[in-house]
């Protein structure tokens, strides 16, 4: 099977799905990941039926595989605070309606950062993230929810297999819950990814393999342990080059889509507002299996060429 690889694109009001398909296949990928509106909102606009069927044919026809393809919840929705109830309300009904608009949009994954406990114990927190997922998840639902591993920065939970386990076994019902890792976040979480074999391992162990339903690649702008969430491009960072490319050509992951996140290059002191994506170019080099060190400039400078 080829590389399963993609990265987190956008989903434009106008264009939708297809919108986000066209723009993943622009970066060479054959998955793709997005957010049903911005990141860092809760303002979602009416689905376009028309647009949807149109991008499940434009999949076929780029042999992107729709169940490959994930969802990204908002970050803002924060299930372990019940401080203020009615943010806590809101965070459940919103996740409820955006599984619906996962169905509607054929969609079967869903990541969720897990939640950050604020002012709660961890405890508590926790508690808080499984009551809300018992009162979202229905047992005949055909969408996953994923939660993601998290760096541990101020608050957050799940940022330890164990704290993962205890929401899925918390769960009365844990059969629609899997879990996104990602690699930026499990190096600052203090997972040293040079042993990833061991990582696996323990994650089979208390977890288990199947669950593992996406892998976000990141490298790291800081060392293993520092709590810090900041993501860098594919081995400009901590975490480097060879660890990355063996955890994405990993056997035992072989089906897991890996996406990426990396952020935007450019804005230097030339061109102060452009910044480019840079998945095309990171997704190249991760085929060729070989590092280029001046990717960065490279990418401003082909962008800049068109
Ligand atoms: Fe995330
Ligand atoms: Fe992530
Ligand atoms: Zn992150």
């Amino acid at each position: 099977m080829d590389l399963l690889i993609g990265s987190h694109v956008s989903f434009k009001k106008d264009t939708q799905l297809l919108g986000s398909a066209m723009e993943a296949v622009s970066f060479h990928e054959n998955t793709f990941m997005f957010y049903t509106g911005a990141p860092q909102n809760t303002s979602r606009s009416d689905l376009n039926e028309e647009l949807t069927k149109k991008a499940f044919e434009y999949m076929k026809e780029h042999q992107i595989d729709p169940k490959n393809v994930i969802v990204h919840a908002p970050y803002i929705i924060n299930l372990a605070n019940t401080s203020n109830m009615d943010s806590w309300n809101f965070a459940v009904s919103f996740l409820k309606q955006e599984i619906k608009r996962c169905e509607k949009l054929g969609m079967e994954r869903l990541v969720l950062h897990p939640g950050s406990s604020v002012k709660l114990s961890r405890e508590e927190g926790i508690q808080n993230i499984i009551h809300a997922l018992n009162n979202v998840l229905e047992p005949d639902q055909k969408v996953s929810i994923l939660l993601e591993t998290m760096a541990g920065k101020g608050t957050e939970l799940g940022v330890s297999f164990d704290e993962l386990k205890e929401i899925m076994d918390g769960v009365d019902d844990s059969s629609h819950l899997m879990v996104c890792m990602d690699t930026c976040h499990l190096n600052d979480a203090g997972y040293d990814l040079n042993e990833f074999d061991s990582i696996l391992e323990e994650f089979d162990q208390k977890i288990g393999l199947s669950k593992l339903g996406c892998i976000h690649i990141n490298d790291s702008k800081n060392p293993c342990g520092s709590h810090k969430d900041r993501h860098a491009n594919i081995g400009y960072g901590m975490i480097g080059f060879d660890t990355l490319l063996s955890i994405i050509y990993h056997e035992k992951l072989k089906e897991v889509p890996k996406i990426l996140e990396t952020p935007y290059v450019g804005n230097d002191w030339e061109d102060k507002n452009r910044i480019y994506p840079p998945y095309r170019f990171e997704i190249e080099m991760i085929r060729e299996k070989k590092f280029h060190p001046d990717l960065l400039s490279e990418i401003i400078h082909c962008y800049k060429k068109d």
